[in-house]
């Protein structure tokens, strides 16, 4: 993620600076930097825009608050957002500060993926589009090349048009790491789910499409039971790991319970 400035010096980019000053105050931000470059006051990164059409572009540096008190965002980002950290956390964390930092247990990786989100990556060597879900390589880990910054993130209608809901479950109520998080957006239409995406976080080295769970509700009405075949789909397709915040064994059911709610909850009044 790091890169060169002007000067030929080693430099990271800063956003609100709440991943990256722990990380350099721990010595664990890949050696320490010459230089900071500050993107949180750009322009560009700080656009909120929805066009004509129903398309959402998001800037990288838009705050999590924001993103947390919007009404009229998909729900499953804004609930991503609630969730994360504390008031302060979230006056000065950014939606592209959460991407980029790729933590496999961010609360807004799932959202972005499930919404369909493209992100839009910027060098002097041009511009590009990567879709949210191939993003991501590993643990604190992305696509981003050596100086390239994350400008935007862009939705299609469709994302503004579904339904969509974000669960999670930490080790206590406020301020909570997840053990497992799951986003849901679907396209309702005569009371069936016609289109449907699910991710989760923090049930393998990225945040993850839930295949096998989508495969089994795209097409069907929603009921509790399907709910539960569709969780244990998910509990069985997920590779979590045992580590200090779960037992994977534990994130598995959490999976299949998360999903089950979040889906009831954007299923609420379909008909
Ligand atoms: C007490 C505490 C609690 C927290 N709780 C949670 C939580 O519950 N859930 C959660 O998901 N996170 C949590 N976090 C992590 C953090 O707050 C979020 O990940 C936040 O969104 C990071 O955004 P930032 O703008 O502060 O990123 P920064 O720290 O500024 O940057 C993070 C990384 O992204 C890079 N970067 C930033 N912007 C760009 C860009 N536009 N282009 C390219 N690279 C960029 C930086 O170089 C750095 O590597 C917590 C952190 C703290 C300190």
């Amino acid at each position: 993620m790091g890169g060169l400035d002007e000067q030929g010096r080693s430099a990271r980019y800063v956003a609100g600076g709440t991943d990256l000053a722990v990380q350099l105050a721990g010595n664990a931000a890949g050696g320490q930097p010459e230089a900071l470059v500050d993107v949180s006051g750009i322009p560009e990164l700080l656009r909120l825009e929805r066009a004509p059409g129903g398309a959402l572009s998001i800037g990288a540096a838009v705050r999590l608050e924001t993103l947390a008190r919007s009404a009229d965002l998909p729900a499953c980002l804004s609930q991503g957002a609630r969730a994360i950290g504390s008031p302060q956390i979230r006056a000065l964390g950014t939606l592209g500060g959460n991407l980029c930092n790729a933590s496999p247990c961010g609360d807004t990786l799932a959202p972005v993926i499930a919404l369909g989100g493209r992100l839009v990556l910027a060098s002097v060597e041009g511009r590009r589009e990567v879709p949210a879900e191939e993003f991501f390589t590993g643990p604190k880990a992305t696509v981003l090349r050596p100086g390239e910054l994350l400008v935007e993130v862009d939705f299609g209608p469709a994302a503004l048009a579904g339904r969509s809901a974000f669960r999670m479950i930490g080790q206590r109520e406020g301020q909570a790491i997840s053990q497992v998080n799951v986003a849901v957006w679907l396209l309702a239409e005569g009371g069936r789910m016609a289109e449907v995406r699910a991710a989760a976080g923090s049930v393998a080295p990225t945040p993850v499409r839930l295949a096998a769970a989508e495969k089994l509700l795209r097409g069907q009405a929603w009921s509790q039971g399907l709910g539960r075949e569709a969780g244990q789909a998910a509990a069985e397709e997920v590779r979590p790991i045992d580590d200090v915040r779960a037992p994977a064994a534990y994130r598995r059911l959490l999976t299949a319970a998360l999903l089950r709610e979040a889906l009831a909850e954007a299923c609420e009044g379909v008909q």
